[in-house]
């Protein structure tokens, strides 16, 4: 049965694994047995180090993502390394907090073109080879915003609802292709993205009073969705947002 899970011989690309919740999927899916590729604007020793001292391989590959210019060469040059290319995590994501009557252009674009842009082009490129290559599995990091409005973070909350749609519409197209498009919505995970709301105490005591698990999250939380939705247990899972949430959408 646990054989289901097993991802050894698989590569998997992870956007933003230096942190947070794409350093936690990362280290899970090679623990699971798969080789990583670890996309992000700035070296990740601790990932690396982790990775490798389970015996699996490990490559940091430069890339900013708030554009789209070197996407496609992330994908050739995974292929060209690895051999092969079976999984896609696009975890890396921003977000900026402002009154949404203040909210700025600036804000707007900045968080759209990452969370949203290059997580549609990154996973259009993947596909295309997943295609011509008997098929693959993409996870999207979705948010509790996928589903709710929140406050004051409006182009986060129109960036997530919109990876939710993307993954749907993909699923729908891609299915027939052997490619799983599927989702993850963590609750309230404590990173950096969260850093501003933990330090906030009458914010932070509202979300973990509303938490029904009675705690944060943390990014290891969010290894065994990771890894049920990269492996062969998922083959008939697609277009899925599954939360990591603690029961916050139960509530
Ligand atoms: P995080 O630690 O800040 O992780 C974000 C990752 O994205 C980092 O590795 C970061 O790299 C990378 N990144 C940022 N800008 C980039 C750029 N221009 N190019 C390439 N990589 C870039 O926060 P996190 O909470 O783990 O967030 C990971 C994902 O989970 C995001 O999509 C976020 O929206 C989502 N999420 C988080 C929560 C939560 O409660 N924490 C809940 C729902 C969804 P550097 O660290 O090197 O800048």
């Amino acid at each position: 049965m646990t054989d289901m899970f097993n991802l050894s011989g698989k590569v998997a690309i992870v956007t933003g694994a230096r942190t947070g919740i794409g350093q936690g999927i990362a280290e899970g899916l090679a623990e699971a047995g798969a080789d990583i590729v670890g996309a992000g604007h700035a070296a990740m020793p601790e990932t690396e180090a982790y990775i490798k001292g389970l015996g699996r391989k490990f490559v940091y590959y430069d890339i900013d993502l708030g554009k789209q210019d070197k996407i496609q060469a992330l994908v050739d040059d995974t292929v060209k390394t690895f051999g092969r290319l079976d999984i896609l995590v696009n975890n890396a994501g921003i977000i900026r907090r402002q009154d949404v009557l203040d909210f700025t252009e600036e804000n707007w674009d900045d968080v759209i073109n990452m969370n949203l842009k290059s997580l549609f082009f990154l996973s259009q490129a993947c596909a295309r080879y997943m295609k011509a290559n008997g098929g693959g599995k993409i996870i999207n990091i979705a948010s509790m915003l996928s589903f709710q409005g929140g406050i004051r973070v409006v182009s986060y909350t129109a960036s997530k609802s919109g990876v939710m749609g993307v993954t749907k519409l993909m699923a729908n197209e891609l299915a027939s292709s052997n490619i799983q498009v599927n989702a993850i919505a963590p609750g309230y995970i404590a990173t950096n993205n969260t850093d501003a709301l933990i330090k906030d105490p009458k914010r932070s005591a509202e979300i973990l009073g509303r938490i029904p698990a009675n705690r944060w999250g943390k990014p290891e939380d969010l290894k065994g969705a990771a890894v049920f939705l990269a492996s062969r247990a998922s083959d008939y899972v697609t277009g899925h947002v599954l939360a990591v949430d603690g029961g916050w959408l139960a509530r």
